[in-house]
């Protein structure tokens, strides 16, 4: 559990202990029942008596209130409610009591899911019918079951938010990017263009990426990669469209849908995570998915799919409306909770004798909760504190701009520039440079004045110093008042490995805004090659 009021920076830091376990869950799978129907109703049912006895504090505390401070000291009434649920499909599914296959949000069938309309996005179940059919429980056992069939829920007579004062399971199911869009959306996306292009070929564009600082190198391709995780999703993002910019389709069909469905794909990607939205950025968000399925029909044409009816893509469309209501997907993130598996579970585990755990988890875990307290009000004593004061907390950095950084000296004072040609592997760096100054001198030449005017220019060095790293630094968002790298240019001079096999010299191209370059974009940006 975490609470709504909470900062992000802060809560998405696990180190920051913003999530608190409320309680272990038995993963029993009740064997002895033989019958499997009435198993996966008795698991249900376990799972809400389980999360019904956890939350039944919330009941009174909600609807009478209770009693809270402030970091000052006032007293205040607050009434505090469960407003969001975190879990993956699975997870989602078994507390709104939907049917597998359904979206749990808005109860549209399996069978529709592939529809989409932008102006018409389906609203939330109605949360009325459902307690209507749930009330019908003791009355008329028979006529539940028939009714709960027809609105299409599992006959669960008590789920767990039943009581929950102010509580709509149904508007309360949170966008989740890591199962979602990660572990869904890009592994279908990743699938569908190994089946469309050649693998061999794909996992070869892969290999020609150049070493960098920021995109991870598959060198082996991604074609045979097994158990991807959300990580490895991420950094697969980051080059997947540049692996098929010109891909070559079956039959020479067209690929522009093709290209134009995995763009829509990503951007959408890219702008759910925004820290901060808009009404324009979540305008262009609804546009990314109307651009996939305004051109999806690709997949079909090419025999990939059959239908769109992706729980998934499918709960992407309601994206911008829960975006509304509880702000930026960053909040709640499956990431972070999955992390706290580690933290909460495993090591918990980990320091039981694994006979009788459960307490002795439980013990454990307050144990530690109770010396971390404690650690943090030492220090607040001794960092002179008597009186809660109040922190003004930042808002999260939105300084995007790079600085360079570099060292005061070169890593080689002086090379040769028939040496640097050789030794870096540039064999047209001489050329390239007197092109450089020829077009800044005069920008109007036509291409063979260029080329006349490049044997007037006279180098007035034979030697250059050279810098093996230089580095762009920006201001962390997370940590105020610090700097992390943003991005890196590399060269290397050709050496020997330990087997005295020679490895060829390499330099990183950079784009270099000439002071008529664009804000974003690289028009008016000069290739320069280091
Ligand atoms: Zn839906």
């Amino acid at each position: 559990m975490t609470i709504g009021n909470i900062p992000k920076e802060i809560r998405r830091k696990t180190s920051m202990r913003a999530y608190l376990p409320l309680g272990y869950l038995p993963t029993t799978k009740l064997k002895q029942e033989n019958n499997q129907a009435k198993r996966k109703r008795l698991t249900t049912n376990l799972y809400h008596a389980c999360l019904r006895h956890i939350l039944e504090p919330l009941v009174a505390a909600g609807n009478d209130g209770v009693f809270m401070s402030t970091a000052t000291g006032d007293v205040h009434r607050a009434h505090p409610i469960l407003a969001c649920f975190i879990g993956d499909y699975p997870e989602q599914v078994l507390t709104a009591c939907t049917l597998t296959g359904d979206c749990p949000r808005c109860g549209t069938t399996t069978d529709n899911l592939g529809n989409f309309d932008r102006d018409d996005v389906p609203a939330p179940h109605s949360h009325g019918e459902f307690l209507d059919v749930l009330g019908s429980f003791h009355r008329d056992p028979a006529g539940f079951l028939q009714a709960s069939s027809r609105i299409r829920v599992k006959p669960v007579p008590h789920p767990f938010w039943l009581d929950l004062p102010r509580f709509n399971i149904f508007r309360s199911i949170t966008p989740d990017v890591l199962h979602q869009l990660y572990q869904g959306i890009i592994k279908y996306l990743k699938a569908w263009i190994l089946s469309a292009g050649e693998p061999t070929e794909i996992d070869a564009r892969c290999r020609r990426l150049p070493p960098n600082h920021n995109i991870r190198l598959f060198t082996k391709g991604i074609s045979s990669l097994s158990r991807v995780t959300g990580h490895e999703h991420d950094q697969i993002c980051r080059f997947l469209l540049g692996l098929i910019i010109d891909i070559r389709l079956p039959n020479n069909m067209s690929n522009i849908r093709f290209i134009r469905s995995a763009r829509a794909l990503l951007d959408f990607l890219y702008l759910a995570q925004y820290p901060i939205h808009s009404n324009s950025t979540l305008h262009l968000l609804m546009d990314a998915l109307s651009r996939f399925h305004a051109n999806r029909d690709i997949f079909v044409n090419l025999g990939i799919r059959s239908q769109f009816n992706l729980p998934k893509l499918h709960y992407m469309s309601h994206y911008v409306e829960l975006i509304k209501y509880f702000g930026t997907t960053d909040n709640f993130n499956t990431q972070y909770t999955e992390r706290l598996h580690i933290d909460l579970i495993k090591d918990a585990y980990a320091a039981t004798n694994h006979k009788d755990e459960y307490e002795q988890m439980a013990t454990w875990s307050d144990r530690k909760e109770r010396v971390l307290r404690h650690e943090q009000y030492i220090r607040w004593r001794l960092a002179g504190a008597c009186t809660p004061t109040h922190v003004d907390r930042e808002p999260p950095n939105l300084d995007t701009r790079w600085e360079l950084s570099m060292t005061k000296h070169p890593s080689v004072t002086a090379v040769r520039l028939d040496r640097l040609q050789d030794l870096y592997g540039a064999p047209l760096f001489k050329v390239a440079l007197r092109r450089f100054i020829s077009t800044t001198n005069d920008g109007n030449q036509s291409r063979q004045q260029l080329e006349h005017s490049l044997w007037r220019i006279r180098l007035p060095f034979t030697r250059l110093p050279v810098w093996h790293v230089i580095k762009f630094t920006r201001s962390d968002p997370l940590l105020t008042g610090t700097r992390s790298t943003a991005d890196s240019i590399h060269v290397q001079p050709a050496r020997y490995d330990k087997r005295k096999r020679l490895i060829p010299g390499r330099f990183d191209t950079a784009l270099i805004n000439d002071g008529t370059g664009t804000e974003y974009g690289i028009k008016g940006e000069s290739e320069c090659h280091y």
